[in-house]
């Protein structure tokens, strides 16, 4: 791999979970693989009043059960030197003085400032960092989602960091995008000629994008209230997937060549009307069940949150994008939390044989398709009817497995390592721009308007189910069924 410039990696929120889970865990595999330089630096900062041996212990600790098989002392040593911690309150302008200093030794570097922290608090980092003259050409911003809970406030947050950043150098995450198997996906479709010409509406009949939870809301049923899987993973994941399948051939692998792809995708996307919110999404709430065969309560029973609460824990929608490539292919995304599995998948559904010679007995639903499996496993596969062995003409689905990981032995990176080596290359190119980001909300925004209004519950899906049966009637009416129920 390519070693990276000297880097001075700015983690405000460097105490939290997504830290502790996957930031300093894919800083540390850049520390084993030699990636990131002796002299680059990571300045955590968050309020917790410690010293740097007592951050670093608190690391190791928390890190570790994420490293696994990576750690090694050795190497945990090596992370630690270029490791500094600095007790701050990020909102308060007088705090940044330590922060300052220990910048300033290194004004040449490539800065990489990472908002770890709740959003509310993005305006006044940026702010802060721009009054302290912390800002300089070599910086970026990397800044996580939520970025507001609809148009309005993600404007607002925009235009707060964006007085302080250009636009280029504002890196809007979105983890999936750093997947491996999304990179093949784009590897599959760009890099060879085979599927260009049947990726179009004469040859798919649909394409189905789930990210599924077993998961509940692990005690943070207060943030969950004010969210709901709509704004958490619809509005920004699922879409960027759906992009990604759906764009048309970029002119290059430059940033601005793709996002312009993606953000006509999501312009094309065909506009819910007050009506169409009804046929053509759904939205649930899990009430108590069993998942993974251990009992959990109900969302409305869990801690912060209302006993009548109408927020929902699964979203499915049928999405329709009106350009000629597409047209008439619906595009069914769905997310939720307590379902049976934990899974994310795209799955592209080809179209039948239009005339089946070997006889319809031979034909099932389970041939024909392309599945990108970015969770429980990553893999890529087509599924394909292939003649039996044996006498008998008997066609049975087989696999072709276009993953690949056999034939590359070289280590699979996490999505946070790809994103946050991009980030401190400078590559924009897997992160989102701002104007397909309020592309995303202007379209959800009638769904969330329609459902505000309406006083109805989200319909109720017992935990541990794939959720409501609204949800299967939404692929029934148009002759359909999801992956797992054909
Ligand atoms: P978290 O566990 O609550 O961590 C928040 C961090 O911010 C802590 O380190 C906290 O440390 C610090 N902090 C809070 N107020 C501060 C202040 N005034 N000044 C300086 N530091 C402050 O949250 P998280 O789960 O890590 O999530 C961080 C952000 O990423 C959130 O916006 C979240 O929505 C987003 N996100 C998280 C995940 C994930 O997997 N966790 C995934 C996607 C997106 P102190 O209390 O010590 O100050």
């Amino acid at each position: 791999m390519k070693s990276l410039p000297d880097v001075d990696m700015v983690l405000f929120g460097g105490t939290g979970d997504l830290a502790m889970r996957k930031l300093l865990p894919a800083l540390y595999q850049q520390v084993k693989t030699g990636t990131l330089s002796t002299a680059s630096r990571i300045l955590a900062a968050a309020r917790k009043p410690l010293d740097r041996a007592g951050f670093l212990a608190l690391a190791e600790a928390t890190c570790r059960p994420f490293l696994g098989d990576a750690f090694d002392a050795e190497t945990w040593a090596a992370f630690a030197e270029r490791v500094h911690y600095f007790p701050m309150d990020a909102v308060q302008a007088e705090s940044y003085g330590p922060l300052a200093e220990a910048l300033g030794q290194h004004p040449e570097r490539v800065r990489v400032f990472y908002y770890s922290t709740s959003p509310d608090f993005f305006a006044a980092m940026s702010a802060n960092l721009g009054a302290a003259g912390l800002i300089t050409t070599q910086s970026r911003v990397v800044v996580e989602k939520p970025l507001g809970h609809d148009l309005h406030s993600s404007r607002e947050i925009n235009d707060a960091v964006g007085q302080h950043f250009t636009e280029r150098q504002i890196f809007r995450i979105d983890h999936y995008l750093g997947k491996e198997p999304v990179q093949n996906l784009l590897a599959l479709r760009f890099g060879n000629v085979l599927f260009e010409p049947l990726w179009r509406r004469e040859w798919v009949q649909d394409v189905q994008i789930t990210v599924a939870e077993q998961l509940g809301v692990e005690g943070r049923g207060d943030f969950y209230e004010g969210t709901g899987a709509l704004r958490d993973m619809l509005q920004n994941h699922l879409l960027q997937l759906l992009c990604i399948v759906a764009m048309e051939p970029p002119t290059s692998s430059d940033p601005d060549a793709v996002r312009d792809e993606k953000l006509k995708v999501l312009r094309s996307l065909k506009p819910f009307r007050p009506q169409d919110v009804a046929t053509k999404t759904v939205r649930g709430q899990y009430k108590a069940g069993a998942v993974a065969s251990q009992p959990v309560i109900g969302y409305a029973e869990e801690a912060g949150v209302a006993p009548d609460s109408r927020t929902e824990t699964f979203v499915a929608v049928k999405a329709e994008i009106d350009t000629w490539r597409w047209a008439g292919v619906p595009f069914f995304l769905r997310s939720g939390k307590r379902m049976p599995e934990k899974l994310a998948e795209i799955v592209v559904n080809f179209r039948p044989v239009p005339h089946p010679i070997f006889g319809e007995a031979h034909h099932t639903n389970r041939a024909n398709r392309l599945i990108i499996r970015m969770q429980p496993d990553e893999s890529m596969r087509l599924y394909l009817e292939a003649k039996q062995p044996g006498d008998a003409m008997a066609l049975h689905p087989v696999n072709l497995n276009l993953d690949f990981a056999e034939s590359f032995k070289a280590r699979r990176l996490e999505a946070y390592e790809r994103l946050l080596l991009d980030a401190m290359r400078g590559k924009l190119t897997l992160f989102v721009r701002r104007d397909e980001q309020e592309a995303a909300w202007r379209w959800v925004e009638p769904i969330l308007d329609s459902w505000a209004a309406n006083e109805d519950r989200p319909k109720f899906y017992t935990a541990g189910s794939w959720g409501p049966a609204a949800s299967s009637a939404l692929l029934s009416r148009d002759g359909l069924a999801w992956n797992e129920e054909d």
